[in-house]
């Protein structure tokens, strides 16, 4: 039977609860729409070539003009194969959202950081990790991509609950990305052993917005001292 079958076909009378139900469908569909289109930081994560992004590589978005796509991709390439080859396995790449301005950043996240990484899905590098050194740069990049490693291998809830604790995952991340700025010799790290370090996310950041506390550096130490008895593969 073709499509033409009857003039009739699918006309009838809608009963009342049908009329009210159609206008209730329509905002429940266009709800999340709407919620998406108010927000910039998903729509931009979401459809970064919408928003003045253009994919330099594969998941890597970058603002024109932000960095040299060769020396950011090469930065990348090291911090990659850094991460693989400490973690001792490929992760999958993050969507990489690279900023060139304030403007980028505040509408993904904020201004001050280098980077964020969200889980193992989602990477900023925000337009301040430009001005740092070639050695800094791509540290802060294997860092982020550590904590992505570590969320492949640990639920968000352990992550979450502190279960898996903050401390060890940072410190794990300055230890994988050989970060330039911490000198973890044992003389240094056995000043740091009193140092108080948070078990939770939440506690982690609040303590980290105090400069004056050593926890990133603290951290790896205390990491260094936890690979000592136990493998990646514990976690
Ligand atoms: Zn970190």
């Amino acid at each position: 039977m073709g499509c033409g079958a009857g003039p009739f076909l699918g006309r009838r009378q809608l009963e009342p609860v049908e009329l009210l139900m159609r206008p209730i469908r329509v905002i429940a569909l266009a709800l999340p729409v709407l919620v998406l289109a108010s927000f910039s930081f998903p729509r931009t994560v979401l459809l970064p070539g919408a928003h003045g992004f253009r994919e330099i590589a594969p998941r890597v978005w970058m603002q024109p003009g932000a960095r040299d796509p060769v020396e950011v991709l090469n930065e990348l390439d090291w911090a990659e194969t850094r991460i693989e080859e400490w973690w001792g396995g490929a992760t999958e790449r993050p969507r990489i959202l690279i900023c060139g301005d304030t403007g980028c950043d505040g509408s993904l996240g904020g201004v001050g950081p280098y980077a964020q990484a969200y889980d193992q899905y989602l990477l900023i590098l925000h337009s301040r990790l430009s001005t740092e050194a070639a050695d800094l740069r791509r540290a802060i990049i294997a860092h982020e991509l550590s904590h992505a490693a570590l969320a492949s291998r640990v639920s968000s809830w352990r992550l979450l609950t502190g279960d898996m604790p903050a401390w060890l995952n940072e410190g794990l991340a300055v230890l994988a990305s050989d970060d330039p700025r911490f000198d973890l010799t044992p003389e240094r790290c056995a000043l740091l052993a009193d140092e108080t370090l948070p078990e939770s996310m939440r506690d982690w950041d609040h303590a980290a917005g105090q400069r004056d506390r050593p926890i990133y550096q603290a951290a790896a130490c205390r990491a260094r001292d936890w690979l000592a008895t136990n493998a990646l593969s514990d976690l």
